[in-house]
C-alpha cells in the first residue's frame, strides 16, 4: 500500500534522523524563513572541558578545594557546563561532599549549600552582579574570555573565590549545516546564546554565522525570536537546553538536539534531531518543502 504523501514525508524525515512530532510540523518547517541556532550543545558538541582553574582569593582555597565545592553543586545540574565541572573532579579523583538546597537558575548558574557555606557556580554578572567588581576575578574572566573560554565563576558565601576556564569543541558538521540552512532560507542563520560575546564570536566565525546575539537570558532569547517575527521572519529555533525551551515555544517551530538535549527541550520542541547530526536540519527543511509541493 502507498502512504499518503504527508505521512510518507514524516517517515522520510525519520530516515534523515529528524523525529517530527506531527504532519503539521512539516508544513511549518517548509515555511521557515530563518534558522536561529543556540551555541552550547547545539553548534558545539556540548561536552565542554575544564581547561584552567584560577584561584582569585589566594590563601583561602586550593584548586582542589574549588573543584570539590563546584563539582558538588554542579552534580545536580543538567547543563553541559555542569557536566564539565563534575568530569574534572572525577578525573582528579575528588570525593564530592553532599549538598542541600540545590537550585538551578537557567542561563545563570547553580547554587547550593555545601558544608555550611553557600556556593554559587556560573556567570558572575548574572549570579552576583554586586560581586562583579572583584578585581582579581574580573581580570581572570576577561583573560579567559579573550582566549575563547567560557568563564565559570565559583563564589563562597557571595565572595568570588575562583574562575574556571571551560572550552567546548565546535561540531565537525556545524559549518556544513549553516551553509545548508543559508542556501534554503530567505535570511542567513543567526546565533542566539547565553554565553559571552567573545566565545560566541569565536564559534560564529568558525561555522560561518554573521549575526550573533550573546549574553542572552532565556527570556532574552524569547525577545530575540519575537523581534525577528516582528520583522516578518518565521523562525526555526534550534536548541538543546532548559534555557532554550521558552524561545522554542515562541518560535514558528522549535527543534531540539536529541543527544544531550534536556527533557524540557525535548518535550517543548516540535521536532528532534535524533542522532545530533546538524545537517539533518537543512535536509528536513528541504524535504518539508518537497512534501508541501506534493500535497498542495
Ligand atoms: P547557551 O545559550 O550557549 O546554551 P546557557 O543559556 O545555557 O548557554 O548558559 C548561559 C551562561 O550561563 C553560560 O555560558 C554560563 O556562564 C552560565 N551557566 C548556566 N548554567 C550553568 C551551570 N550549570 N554551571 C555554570 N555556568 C552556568
Ligand atoms: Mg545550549
Amino acid at each position: 500500500a502507498t502512504m499518503p504523501p504527508l505521512l510518507a514525508a514524516v517517515a522520510n524525515a525519520g530516515r534523515h534522523g529528524v523525529l517530527v512530532k506531527s504532519a503539521v510540523v512539516l508544513e511549518r518547517l517548509a515555511g521557515a524563513s530563518v534558522v536561529a541556532l543556540d551555541k552550547t550543545g547545539t553548534l558545539t558538541e556540548g561536552r565542554p572541558a575544564v581547561a584552567e582553574i584560577r584561584v582569585t582569593s589566594p590563601g583561602t582555597l586550593s584548586e582542589h578545594d574549588v573543584l570539590r565545592l563546584a563539582a558538588a553543586v554542579e552534580r545536580g545540574s543538567e547543563h553541559p557546563l555542569g557536566a564539565a565541572v563534575v568530569a574534572a573532579a572525577v578525573a582528579a579523583e575528588i570525593d564530592l561532599p553532599p549538598v542541600t538546597d540545590f537550585t538551578a537558575r537557567p542561563g545563570r548558574g547553580v547554587t547550593a549549600s555545601v558544608e555550611g557555606h553557600r556556593i554559587d557556580v556560573g556567570a558572575l554578572d548574572r549570579l552576583a552582579p554586586d560581586a562583579a567588581g572583584h578585581a582579581e576575578t574580573a581580570a581572570a574572566i576577561t583573560d579567559l574570555e579573550a582566549r575563547g573560554y567560557t568563564a565559570v565563576t565559583v563564589l563562597r558565601d557571595g565572595v568570588p573565590v575562583a574562575v574556571l576556564g571551560v572550552r567546548d569543541t565546535v561540531r565537525g558538521d556545524a559549518a556544513a549545516a549553516v551553509r545548508g540552512c543559508a542556501a534554503l532560507t530567505a535570511s542567513p542563520p543567526v546565533l542566539l546564546t547565553g554565553d559571552n560575546p567573545r566565545a560566541a564570536r569565536r564559534v560564529a566565525e568558525e561555522v560561518g554565522v554573521t549575526e550573533v546575539r550573546a549574553g542572552l537570558l532565556p527570556e532574552d532569547k524569547v525577545a530575540a525570536v519575537q523581534e525577528l517575527a516582528g520583522r516578518g521572519e518565521r523562525v526555526a529555533l534550534v536548541g538543546d537546553g532548559v534555557n532554550d525551551a521558552p524561545a522554542m515555544a515562541a518560535a514558528h517551530i522549535g527543534i531540539a538536539m536529541g543527544g544531550a538535549g534536556s527533557d524540557v527541550a525535548l518535550e517543548t520542541a516540535d521536532a528532534v534531531v535524533v542522532r545530533d547530526e546538524l545537517p539533518a536540519i537543512p535536509a528536513v527543511i528541504a524535504l518539508a518543502r518537497r512534501a508541501r509541493r506534493l500535497v498542495i
